[in-house]
């Protein structure tokens, strides 16, 4: 017998567990489902910096209240190139913030307020398809973590299902979306020493880029602009160091324990497509951004406050014209969020193959955005956010 609900989520990352709890408070129903465990989504480490948009969100609807004790509050960045340090004051700028909190900790506060209000939530539950999208009862066909059939039918489907999306088939087909593929990536790693600074610095140096991040008291995030191809495991300590000592000139790092690294591919994608009959798609299931903005999760957040209306208006009121205009509503903060991620990305790497003229020509963009009050606030104003909802 097929499970009936309201709203069929696939996917309890970011997306799908604030859409059931933004659901949640209009009273509409919804079964999420995840193919992985409770304790691999409350530990995998992704996004770190929250605009205040998505702050608010969290904090006004009682999703989170720790993100305002246990977040830390940034106002402002360091840009460093040609051996300076150039702050941006979003508070001065813009008058707004955003927020250190990892995104594994935003998961567990989800989960934690989704399980106390008795949010049909099922772990290790992976979707295989989802079937009749041009019904008014489109299903989601899953097997649970033992391989036993699991099937969901709902008023709608929200595919919130991440990057890999199985849900993105039924609605764009084989018809993909716009994409673009970089030639360079990020190395990330994670060590054990307090913050080389107060604020995270974004350094352009002639070796290429490097960021200088925090996840708490006792960890910093850092990353380097590397090849694509390149392997983990490639370097030592000393030489992860050694690298990212040479990108951050006129900093002192402190250093410690690395226990993890990675290598983060560089991306955009946006669906040609965002919905087909009752089934959408939001998040990363939608669209991918090159990190160097801090979109990602913020634009998950993003689709999902403006979905939440759209189907309060259908399954509340009746009413379609909100679900119909999903997709260009939501399209319109995608590709301002498109534009500013790769605009941070291409201002701030170094392009294989780049000359002279090409890196002289790119000091003098960074010298247009910090020398300059309207170079900063549009800085500033991208990187915080807009007011959401
Ligand atoms: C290393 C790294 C650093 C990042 N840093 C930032 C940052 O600083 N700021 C920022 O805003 N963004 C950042 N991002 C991006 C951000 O993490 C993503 O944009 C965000 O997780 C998107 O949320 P989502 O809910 O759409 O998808 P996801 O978080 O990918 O969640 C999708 C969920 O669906 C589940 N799923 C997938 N397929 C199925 C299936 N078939 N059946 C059932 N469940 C399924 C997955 O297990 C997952 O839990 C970063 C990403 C990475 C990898």
């Amino acid at each position: 017998m097929p499970v009936r609900t309201r709203v069929a989520v696939i996917g309890a990352g970011p997306a799908g567990l604030l859409l059931s709890h933004l659901l949640g408070r209009h009273g509409i129903e919804s079964v999420v489902v995840d193919s992985r465990s409770r304790e691999e989504i409350e530990t995998t480490i992704r996004a770190g910096i929250l605009e205040q948009g998505t702050v608010e969100i969290l904090s006004e609807t009682g999703a989170s209240d720790r993100v305002l004790t246990a977040g830390r509050k940034h106002e402002g960045m360091e840009l460093r190139f040609d051996g300076e340090g150039h702050r941006i004051d979003f508070a001065a700028t813009v008058g707004r913030a955003v927020w250190l909190y990892p995104q594994h900790e935003v998961l567990k506060d989800l989960v934690a307020a989704r399980l106390a209000a008795g949010q049909d939530l099922r772990f290790g539950v992976t979707a295989e398809r989802v079937e009749d999208a041009e019904t008014n009862r489109p299903r989601v066909v899953a097997r649970d973590a033992e391989g036993g059939a699991v099937e969901i039918e709902a008023d709608v489907v929200v595919g919130a299902d991440g990057s890999r999306s199985v849900a993105r088939e039924a609605v764009t087909g084989t018809y993909g979306g716009y994409f673009r593929e970089y030639p360079f990536a990020w190395f990330g790693i994670l060590c054990e020493a307090p913050p080389s600074a107060e604020e995270l610095i974004y350094s352009n140096s002639p070796d290429g880029f490097a960021l200088i991040s925090q996840r708490g008291p006792g960890v910093q995030r850092m990353y380097f602009q590397c090849d694509p191809t390149t392997d983990p495991g490639a370097y030592g300590e000393e030489r992860l160091w050694e690298i990212l000592r040479s990108r951050v000139p006129g900093i002192t790092l402190n250093e410690g324990r690395v226990f993890q690294r990675d290598v983060l591919r560089f991306r955009s994608f946006v669906a040609h497509e965002m919905r087909r009959g009752r089934v959408v798609l939001v998040g990363d299931a939608a669209h991918t951004v090159p990190p160097t903005g801090a979109k990602g999760m913020n634009l998950a957040v993003a689709d999902v406050v403006v979905l939440t209306e759209a189907l309060r208006a259908l399954l509340l009121d009746g009413d379609e014209s909100l679900f119909d205009a999903f997709p260009d509503t939501a399209r319109k903060l995608i590709w301002k969020a498109q534009h500013f991620s790769w605009w941070m990305t291409s201002m701030l790497h170094l392009q294989p193959g780049a000359g002279d003229f090409d890196r002289m020509r790119q000091i003098g963009e960074l010298r247009s955005v910090v020398e300059s009050e309207a170079g900063r606030a549009y800085l500033a104003e991208g990187y915080t956010g807009r007011p959401l909802g």
